[in-house]
């Protein structure tokens, strides 16, 4: 489903990715984990068009990721993006930041968003949030909703980057919970994280990514489990 080869980025004279040559099945869940810097964000923000890449191909079902104002709006439709700081409307309740991109983007009829916004609320376990503020919510709620919003593009891949990671320890595991039964319920995802745990339960395959190259990448119990490459091993032997 996505597709990239030979990818390589620089911010003016840096090269951050170095030729990321990988691929995300439909149903898969793939967690990319490595340290800070090393251009797991940027790998994300180049498959959904929000940064652009200098050298080899993006796509996505066959569609080429380029940032001309058609591509960006086919491939927004299609692969929907959650942040580490949620990212939501501070003005606008939970339901209306949901239903923003089915009645902007996508120019669904308002009832329809409506409903659909409602049942996604419910999804995550918000049914009777729809008309509050995102500030007058959690950590854990507001990612919640902007899971919900993600939802609501009804796209065929969700990039998550860093989900949890500007949460409070015990709002963690409410969101991981919430992106587990999308994994069960056959999203194709793509997760940058440092839970460890949850890329042990839930990823089919983990990729490490050190200065802009994958170091190594396999099923994630072999990875996480068994690392093969020293830098692999020195990582994990730091985050668990
Ligand atoms: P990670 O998500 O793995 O922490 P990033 O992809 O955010 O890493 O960043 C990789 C490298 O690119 C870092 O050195 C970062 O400082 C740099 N970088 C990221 N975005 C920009 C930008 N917009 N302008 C300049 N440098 C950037
Ligand atoms: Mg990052």
């Amino acid at each position: 489903m996505i597709e990239l080869s030979d990818v390589h980025k620089s911010f003016g004279k840096v090269e951050v990715l170095k030729g990321i040559t990988a691929s995300v099945d439909k149903g898969e869940v793939v967690c990319i984990i490595g340290p800070s810097g090393s251009g797991k964000s940027t790998i994300l923000r180049c498959i959904n068009g929000l940064e652009s890449y200098d050298r080899g191909t993006i796509s996505i079902e066959g569609l080429r990721v380029n940032r001309d104002a058609r591509s960006i709006v086919a491939i927004r439709t299609q692969v929907s993006m959650v942040f580490q700081r949620f990212n939501l409307f501070p003005h606008r309740t939970a339901l209306d930041n949901v239903i923003e991109g089915p009645l902007y983007v996508k120019k669904e009829p308002r009832a329809a968003a409506l409903e659909r916004g409602r049942a996604l609320l419910a999804q995550v376990g918000l049914a009777d949030k729809a008309d509050v503020h995102p500030p007058q919510l959690s950590g854990g709620q507001q990612q919640r909703v902007a899971i919900a919003r993600a939802l609501a593009m009804q796209p065929k891949a969700i990039l998550f980057d860093e989900p949890t990671s500007a949460l409070d320890p015990e709002l963690v595991g409410d969101v991981l919970g919430v992106m587990r039964k999308l994994a069960d319920d056959g999203m194709t995802m793509v997760v940058v994280t440092h839970e460890i745990g949850f890329a042990r339960d839930v990823a089919d395959r983990v990729l490490f990514i050190d200065g802009g190259v994958i170091v190594e990448q396999g099923p994630a119990k072999a990875v996480l489990n068994q690392p093969q490459h020293p830098r692999t091993q020195d990582f994990l032997r730091r985050v668990l």
